[in-house]
């Protein structure tokens, strides 16, 4: 078996020879009951970094002594691409939603041995999911292990937004104490109304780590939550996404991104927002108009923009998102902190002790299987593709 492995490049001053911390705090189990990733055996120490081109995932011993191929590059766009060319006699591939490996319609053409494409995180946007479907090539993904770390993330962004961080770190590093410059944007969360599109794993996180603020609660899904939720989180259901942004202050996106929720934050929806409001996307990129999101912060229609989601990624260097006023974005960050790589890795490490031991792979792992939306897949994604425009991503030049 030939695993083809798409992976972020090593940090530019070499691997680290130690890291802040010396273990990771253990964890049981995922908060609803769910296992965690649980393979026979790891060959890395959770940590470390493992989702850089020398991390390898920890699987290179795992995959050579069972007499398998594993190939690792970042060089991952552009026609004549290494993971292109390596992609020709590929069964697997492995890619992480940080630094996406565009399986385009045409890729999958030329694939002729693909059988599994695995997402290293969470998302599989980047696999055009139709053509999975048409090709027979099933695609899973780590269900729930980096949810929790996007929460926290997300959190960090509505305090650092709402409160305007970004611009007095900025005046302390440039030697400053101007006060008046540096709170003139700066409010306090309590009070305000939050609401999140889509309360799913992350998204319910999101809004139990906001509870303690003393904030109201809001959310859209197309499934309603228990009703025990709602009374504990004092949670305010709408029917509509255009009728719970029209009532918040901040506004969390939490949906994956599929040909429904693709370029949902148009102008037309920007514009029904509370004037002023302030959004988080750290779900997909795409779920937002790139032009739209840029306007808006011009005209103060919205008073902030964060998130780590772009499209495409990496983001071209003149991305306009880059340099858009009033935006708090981070590169693709929040689902591959060092602790959410060690799930992950594992995760992978998991589906491909089934995929050699031709045991079934977790059902909440599931995107397609057997030409068909599976598992997770079923219940949160739609047909289709949402990878169109992602040649883009060959623009972004290294610094
Ligand atoms: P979940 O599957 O637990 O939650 C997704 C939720 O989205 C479900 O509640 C689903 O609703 C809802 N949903 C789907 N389509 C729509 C729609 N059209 N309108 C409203 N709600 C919708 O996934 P997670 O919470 O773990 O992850 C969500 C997304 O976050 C991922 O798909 C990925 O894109 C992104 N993500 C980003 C990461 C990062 O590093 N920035 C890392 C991990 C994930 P229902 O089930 O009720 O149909």
């Amino acid at each position: 078996m030939k695993v083809l492995c798409i992976l972020y490049d090593d940090p530019k001053g070499g691997m680290p020879k130690n890291y802040p911390l010396s273990e990771l705090p253990k964890l049981n189990k995922y908060p609803d009951g769910m296992s965690l990733p649980s393979p026979k055996a790891i060959d890395f120490t959770p940590g470390e970094l493992l989702g850089c081109v020398s991390g390898e995932l920890g699987l290179r011993n795992f995959l050579e002594s069972n007499g398998h191929e594993l190939v690792v590059t970042s060089d991952k766009d552009g026609d004549d691409c290494e993971a292109e060319r390596e992609l020709v006699d590929a069964d697997v591939v492995i890619s992480q939603p940080f630094f996406p490996f565009y399986l385009t319609k045409e890729k999958m053409e030329k694939a002729k041995n693909l059988k599994l494409a695995i997402t290293a995180g969470i998302g599989s946007d980047h696999v055009d999911l139709q053509a999975a479907m048409d090709h027979n090539i099933d695609v899973v993904e780590v269900t729930y292990c980096n949810s929790r770390s996007v929460a926290e993330h997300i959190v960090m962004m509505i305090l650092s937004m709402v409160r305007d961080y970004h611009n007095q770190h900025r005046i302390v590093n440039e030697g400053g104490w101007n006060i008046a410059d540096a709170v003139q944007r700066s409010y306090d969360v309590e009070g305000m109304h939050i609401g999140t599109v889509a309360a799913g794993r992350i998204g319910l996180d999101a809004l139990r780590k906001m509870k303690p603020f003393d904030v109201h609660l809001h959310y859209f899904d197309r499934h309603r939550l228990p009703d025990s939720i709602e009374k504990e989180l004092n949670l305010t259901f709408h029917e509509s996404v255009e009728s719970m942004v029209a009532v918040c202050d901040v506004v969390t996106i939490n949906c994956p991104l599929h040909p429904e929720t693709e370029n949902l934050f148009d102008t037309k929806l920007i514009n029904k927002m509370k004037k002023g409001a302030y959004i988080v996307n750290t779900a997909r990129g795409k779920i937002c108009n790139r032009e739209a999101i840029a306007e808006a912060l011009k005209s103060g229609q919205l008073s902030g923009y964060a998130g780590d989601v772009w499209f495409p990624q990496p983001a071209p260097n003149d991305h306009i998102w880059r340099t858009m006023p009033n935006h708090g974005m981070t590169p693709h960050t929040s689902g591959t902190s060092l602790s959410a790589q060690t799930r992950y890795a594992a995760g992978v490490r998991e589906i491909l002790e089934c995929v050699m031991d031709g045991t079934p792979i977790r059902n909440e792992y599931l995107i397609v299987q057997d030409g068909n939306l599976a598992g997770m897949g079923a219940h949160s994604y739609s047909k289709g593709s949402a990878t169109s425009g992602s040649e883009e991503a060959q623009k972004y030049k290294k610094m």
